[in-house]
């Protein structure tokens, strides 16, 4: 072994020794023997080795469009009682439809089923992975996959915009997913989402506006793209819209109708904001993960929380128009403080779940439905400065 590398395993050894290495164990150090101990006798048995005694997959999604890779982890429980996260050999049935690597990180190549395997300590594990072709992109609402009050996603440019094709890189339905999985946890409740064959249902549109037309109108900018849209005949009396709009704006990053005292079902993001004395809007990542909450993600539950009709003006911490007052990691707040979105309807009696029949309740909205259990989701970024959405 080269000098060097011994003399830094002396001084883990030591370390080791000093103080708790817990976190250690997980960069795989814990191999290393410190081996220059002095030799002791033993005072009491050697306990046995734990071995593993089951071994499960983690995805956090089965479905994948050719392209997309999604990372699987192993995990085992010890015949202690314990359980953890493992290296694990990965292998892949049919690696023309889905590949994996050493890290179990599943890479989808074409249509079709393929079983993906872990071994670690004797056991196996396996999952099947289930690859389509890409939707593609629609600039019509497809046919919907359940009838009723529901949720359709948009991808909207202004008529010069440039085409990032979120709709097609899956980064809107990513951004989504992270949303429906927050919400589950947050609340047992989901979006009734719009979708096609079991996938999300986006539509493109091009509005006739130009950028520099749209990015004047401020936070008023919804209230045109929702004529607009109404006029071309994109909306649907049973829907609500969230537009991931890729222009920009001059007041803020989002804006959407609040009835009953703003009429509408549109709820805006404009990607591309650039509100006076804070950061451009662009500069928070969209649809990141589908286990991690951004900027966007929180913005996007928040709009649609208005176009519900959240928080009315009967809520006892109401202020700011839709907005409550209490705690900055509320995800209606609005103040002086920053944004820092965690939570739903903090105490449960402004906008969710509360006792009082006399105001609105979330909760009770038919575009919400019992969520499908949740994955956990981390936050990411944040605090945000708060959100200037008011019109
Ligand atoms: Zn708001």
């Amino acid at each position: 072994m080269h000098s060097s590398a011994r003399s830094a395993i002396a001084a883990w050894c030591q370390l080791s020794r000093d103080v708790s290495v817990r976190g250690i164990v997980a960069l795989g150090v814990i191999a290393i023997g410190c081996g220059d101990d002095p030799p002791r006798a033993p005072t009491q048995p050697t306990p046995l080795a734990r071995t593993v005694s089951a071994l499960v997959i983690e995805a956090p999604s089965t479905m994948l469009e050719v392209g997309q890779t999604v990372m699987l982890t192993a995990r085992a429980s010890y015949s202690d009682g314990s359980d953890g996260t493992v290296v694990a050999g990965w292998q892949s049935s049919d690696p023309a439809v889905a590949t994996v690597d050493v890290l179990g990180l599943v890479t989808a190549v074409g249509a079709g089923t393929s079983s993906i395997t872990a071994t670690s300590g004797g056991h196996m594990a396996a999952v099947d992975i289930h690859v389509e072709e890409p939707l593609g992109r629609s600039t019509a609402d497809r046919r919907d996959d359940i009838g009723g009050s529901q949720l359709h996603v948009m991808y909207v440019l202004p008529s010069n915009g440039e085409d990032r094709q979120l709709d097609m890189d899956r980064t809107i339905a990513t951004s989504i997913e992270a949303i429906q999985n927050w919400l589950s946890g947050a609340t047992s409740r989901a979006f009734r989402l719009d979708t096609f064959g079991g996938r999300l249902d986006v539509t493109f549109y091009r509005l006739a506006m130009s950028d520099a037309e749209a990015a004047g109108l401020g936070a008023f900018l919804v209230r045109d793209i929702e004529r607009e849209l109404s006029a071309a005949g994109r909306l649907a009396g049973n829907k609500i819209y969230l537009v991931y709009y890729g222009g920009r704006n001059n007041q803020s990053c989002g804006s959407a109708a609040w009835p009953p005292a703003v009429p509408g079902s549109v709820g805006v993001l404009y990607i591309n904001g650039e509100p006076a004395g804070a950061p451009p809007c662009n500069t928070n990542p969209l649809g990141a993960s589908p286990t991690r909450m951004g900027y966007w993600e929180y913005s996007g539950a928040h709009e649609m929380f208005h176009v519900l009709g959240a928080v009315a003006t009967c809520a006892p911490n109401h202020t700011l128009a839709g907005h409550v007052s209490e705690d900055p990691t509320d995800l209606m707040y609005a103040g002086s403080q920053p944004w820092q979105p965690q939570f739903v309807d903090i105490g449960r009696d402004d906008y969710f779940g509360h006792d009082n029949g006399a105001c609105l309740d979330i909760e009770d909205s038919p575009f919400l439905e019992p969520s499908r259990g949740s994955m956990q989701v981390r936050s990411s970024g944040g605090p945000w400065r708060s959100l200037s959405d008011t019109r």
